[in-house]
C-alpha cells in the first residue's frame, strides 16, 4: 500500500514548481523569450571559471576511485577543515573541523539540524514570510512548525508576536537571512535583540533553544548593506549553508552545517548528524563536489546582475504605485499585490505571460514573490509588460 500520508501531499504540491512547469510549457508554445518567468530561484549566472577548472582538474588528475568513491558520512576531512578555516578567516570565528558537517545543500542541512535539536511534538518557530519548504523540512520530522506573523513595514522580526509565541514548547527557531522571499537582510539590531530574547528564554525555561540559521544567500548582499554573521551573536547556533546560489551549482547539491563551537554538545553535533543521515538516507554528499567547492571556498559567481535586476524592478514597482520593501540581498522581491487576493492578481498577470508567485504559502497573504534570477535584458522587457498589466487590469490604482 502506498503511504496515504504521502499520497495526501499530492494535493499540496509546490506552487513555485507548478508555475515554473507552466512557464516552461508556455515557452514551448510561444517561445521562451516571450515568457517572463519570475517563479523559480534557480541562479541565472554561470559559476566561476575557477570552479569549472577545478572540476576538470579533479577529473583529469585525481584517482578516479577516490573522487568517485563514497564520502565519509560527516564529509571529507580536508574539506571540513577547509570550510572551518574559511569561516574563521572571513568572520573571525573559531570553528574546528569537528564542527562542520557536509550536506546535500541547505535543504539537507536544515533537515539534519531540525532532527538533531528537536523531538517529535516540539515546536519550531520561523518568521513570515518564509521559504515554504520549511513546512516540509520541519513537520515531517514530527516537530511542529509555527509561523510568527510578519512585520510588513520592514520584514525584520515582529518581536511582540515572537515573544508571545516563544513558549516552553519551542526547541528551535529557524531564521533565513538574507531572506527568501522578502530579500531583506536582518540588521545587527535585529539579530542582537533576537539573541537576547533567546538567551533570556533559555534561562527562564531551563532548556536549550537552538537557532537554526539558514543562509544560502549569505553571499548575495547588495552595496552598502550590512550582513552580520548570525552565529557570532548566539552560542546555540547551527548555521546551514549552501553553495547552490553563491557558486550557481544548485544541481550539485552541496552545503554544510557549521556548529557554533560554544553550543551545547558542540563537539558531538556533527557526529549525531552523521547518525541522522543513516536514517533519512540523505547521506554522503558527492565526493568530487565536496573537493571542488573546498578549493574555491572564498569565491562566488559574478553576482552583480542580481543587484542590477533588483534596482530595475524595484524602481518600476515604486513608479507603478506598489508597496514594496527594498531588498538588501538575494534575488527575490516581495511586493504587495494590487488586490487583496494575490492568487487572483497572479492569475491575471499570467495572461500577460508574467509569471509571479502568490505568497499565501510564504505565510503572508496578499503579497507575491518575483525571483529575478533571469537575464537583465529580459527584466527590462518584462517591465513594459508589467506596466501594461497594471494599467489594463488596475486602471483605478494607477
Ligand atoms: N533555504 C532557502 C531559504 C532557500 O531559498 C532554498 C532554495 O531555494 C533552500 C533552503 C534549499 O537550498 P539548497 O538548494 O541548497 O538545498
Amino acid at each position: 500500500m502506498i503511504n496515504p500520508n504521502y499520497k495526501a501531499l499530492l494535493s499540496g504540491k509546490s506552487i513555485i514548481r507548478e508555475l515554473s512547469e507552466y512557464a516552461t510549457e508556455r515557452g514551448r508554445e510561444i517561445g521562451y523569450e516571450n515568457v517572463f518567468d519570475y517563479s523559480l530561484g534557480n541562479p541565472s549566472v554561470p559559476g566561476p571559471v575557477s570552479f569549472t577548472d577545478t572540476m576538470l582538474e579533479l577529473l583529469r588528475d585525481s584517482d578516479p576511485v577516490t573522487i568517485h568513491g563514497y564520502s565519509p558520512s560527516l564529509g571529507i576531512q580536508q574539506v571540513r577543515q577547509a570550510v572551518a578555516e574559511s569561516l574563521n578567516r572571513r568572520f573571525g570565528t573559531c570553528y574546528d573541523t569537528k564542527h562542520i558537517f557536509m550536506t546535500c545543500g541547505a535543504a539537507g542541512a536544515v533537515a539534519h539540524a531540525v532532527r538533531c535539536v528537536t523531538v517529535p511534538g516540539d515546536e519550531v518557530l520561523t518568521f513570515a514570510p518564509f521559504f515554504p519548504e520549511y513546512t516540509q523540512y520541519v513537520n515531517r520530522t514530527g516537530a511542529i512548525l509555527k509561523v510568527v506573523p510578519a512585520n510588513t513595514e520592514t520584514f525584520q522580526i515582529n518581536f511582540d508576536a515572537f515573544e508571545e509565541m516563544l513558549t516552553e514548547r519551542v526547541a528551535a527557531v529557524l531564521i533565513n537571512t538574507p531572506n527568501n522571499p522578502s530579500g531583506i537582510v536582518y540588521t545587527t539590531e535585529t539579530i542582537t535583540r533576537l539573541a537576547d530574547v533567546l538567551r533570556r528564554k533559555q534561562k527562564q525555561y531551563g532548556h536549550d533553544i537552538f537557532l537554526i540559521s539558514d543562509e544560502p544567500y549569505r553571499e548575495i548582499v547588495f552595496e552598502g548593506v550590512d550582513s552580520p554573521f548570525v552565529a557570532k551573536f548566539y552560542d546555540n547556533t547551527l548555521t546551514c549553508y549552501s553553495f547552490s546560489k553563491s557558486l550557481s551549482v544548485p544541481g550539485e547539491r552541496i552545503g554544510y552545517i557549521a556548529v557554533n563551537p560554544n553550543a551545547t554538545d558542540a563537539d558531538i553535533i556533527a557526529v549525531i548528524c552523521g547518525q541522522i543521515s543513516r536514517g533519512i538516507g540523505h547521506n554522503c554528499p558527492p565526493s568530487i563536489i565536496q573537493l571542488a567547492v573546498s578549493r574555491v571556498l572564498d569565491q562566488t559567481s559574478d553576482l552583480s546582475v542580481y543587484e542590477t535586476n533588483m534596482n530595475l524592478i524595484y524602481n518600476k514597482l515604486i513608479d507603478l504605485g506598489f508597496t514594496v520593501v527594498k531588498p538588501g540581498g538575494t534575488f527575490y522581491i516581495f511586493p504587495k499585490a494590487l488586490e487583496d487576493d494575490a492568487n487572483v492578481f497572479c492569475m491575471k498577470a499570467k495572461k500577460y505571460d508574467l509569471i509571479l508567485v502568490p505568497a499565501d504559502n510564504f505565510g503572508c497573504t496578499g503579497y507575491f514573490r518575483m525571483a529575478y534570477c533571469i537575464g537583465t535584458e529580459k527584466v527590462i522587457r518584462s517591465l513594459d509588460v508589467l506596466e501594461k498589466f497594471v494599467k489594463t487590469e488596475y486602471p483605478e490604482k494607477y
